[in-house]
């Protein structure tokens, strides 16, 4: 049996309360898609799906085919799929086989569909993406009177169901004018798209940024992710909700956390460097607990000297580099501290709370990068 140097928990209460809150905070008839690329943010899609289906989501994002296969083998029938980003032409054949809905954003993806949908007899079932500014993925505005064409002359292959973009940053107010700019531009190519006759049955724009900070563009769907984890997508964003709702606290709870345990206990004497290199020196006698997780484990370099742990109901701080397999904690005055003792690295501990966030004013996408790089391997326990 393997024994692993860490323990990943997720709490449905959490989700429960979380996926509560954004039905509550979405207009009535916006459908609510959860985003779980990057393992579910690393909350591990084989038990995260399920846990939200149990909470009431029947709608699911992911990047490409190959988590969509994952999410299918665990979703209940009447739940559906999408993909955002990467499949593999090979793989055009399982999904629309399945049903699985996919974004279209060029012309390789567009004619291909329509062949291996006409091969099958079967319509493909497809979000048209439309570049609205943020320059990765869509059509852009010279190509739709082709994509239109298409559309129109192959509606027994091609059900047009979505028409979406992704917003270039809408977790910043800095980045505002894009993003205006993005919304406008957007409505402009769905009027074009009626004119042409070309009704979406769902039009989708909003990552969890952009929910909160322009409920107009809600409209149909809305794709969230990090949000229903319960972390915010910036410290901007959650300013401006509790601003809006004259409260302090959040209304999320962290559905993650994950622990470890002290492997082995050290002083170091005043004078002496701790780690590999000179980044940190004790300039007292210190004690430093050491924990067997490290950058291999996803507790990324960035946090070296940076990141915070907690132990016996203290925050202390991760001193030195980080490891590959290994960091270290100073847990000097703290008294009782043995081998085996717990350490929360995400997650509470008695009346102490440690968000990811917490570690990186340094970068929002620190939540992000993160939780994705937490071990896969790693059992999730689900505390219901
Ligand atoms: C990741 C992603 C989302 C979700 O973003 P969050 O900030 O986590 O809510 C939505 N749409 C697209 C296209 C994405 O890639």
């Amino acid at each position: 049996m393997t024994i692993h140097s860490s323990e990943i928990l997720l709490d449905k209460k959490a989700l429960q309360n979380n996926i509560r809150f954004l039905k509550n905070y979405l207009s009535s008839d916006v459908l609510l898609s959860s985003v779980v690329k990057g393992n579910a943010y690393g909350h591990g899609i084989e038990d995260f799906v399920p846990l939200a289906e149990e909470c009431g989501v029947n709608h699911f994002s992911v990047y490409s085919a190959d988590e969509a296969i994952k999410v299918e083998m665990v979703t209940s029938t009447t739940s559906t799929v999408m993909i955002m980003g990467y499949v593999d032409p090979s793989q055009l054949r399982w999904c629309i086989e399945n049903m699985v809905e996919f974004f279209v954003f060029d012309f390789n993806r567009l004619y291909s569909t329509l062949e291996v949908a006409k091969e099958l007899k079967k319509k493909a079932i497809i979000h048209i993406e439309v570049e609205t500014g943020m320059n990765r993925t869509g059509f852009e505005r010279e190509d739709l009177e082709e994509v239109a064409r298409v559309l129109n002359e192959n509606k027994e292959h091609l059900f047009f169901k979505g028409l979406c973009t992704h917003y270039a940053g809408a977790e910043r107010i800095g980045n505002f004018d894009r993003f205006e700019q993005q919304k406008a531009i957007y409505l402009e190519v769905l009027d074009w798209f009626k004119n042409k006759n070309l009704i979406p049955e769902q039009r989708h724009t909003c990552c969890s940024a952009a929910a909160i900070r322009m409920p107009e563009m809600q409209m149909d769907m809305v794709r969230i992710g990090i949000l229903q984890y319960g972390f915010w997508p910036s410290r901007e964003v959650f300013i401006e909700y509790i601003k809006d709702f004259k409260t302090k606290d959040g209304p999320l709870e962290r559905v993650i956390s994950w622990k470890s345990r002290v492997m082995s206990l050290k002083n170091v004497s005043s004078g002496e460097y701790i780690g590999y290199g000179k980044t940190y020196l004790a300039q007292q006698p210190l004690k430093i607990a050491l924990l067997p997780i490290g950058y291999a484990h996803g507790f990324t370099r960035g946090l070296s000297n940076v990141g915070r742990a907690l132990v016996k109901g203290h925050r202390v701080p991760v001193v030195g580099m980080v490891n590959m397999n290994c960091i270290a904690i100073n847990v000097t005055g703290i008294d009782d501290v043995q081998s085996g003792d717990e350490v929360i690295l995400i997650g509470k501990q008695g009346d102490v709370e440690i968000s990811v966030s917490a570690f990186g004013e340094l970068s929002t996408q620190l939540n992000y990068e993160l939780l994705t790089r937490l071990p896969h391997d790693i059992p999730r326990t689900i505390k219901k």
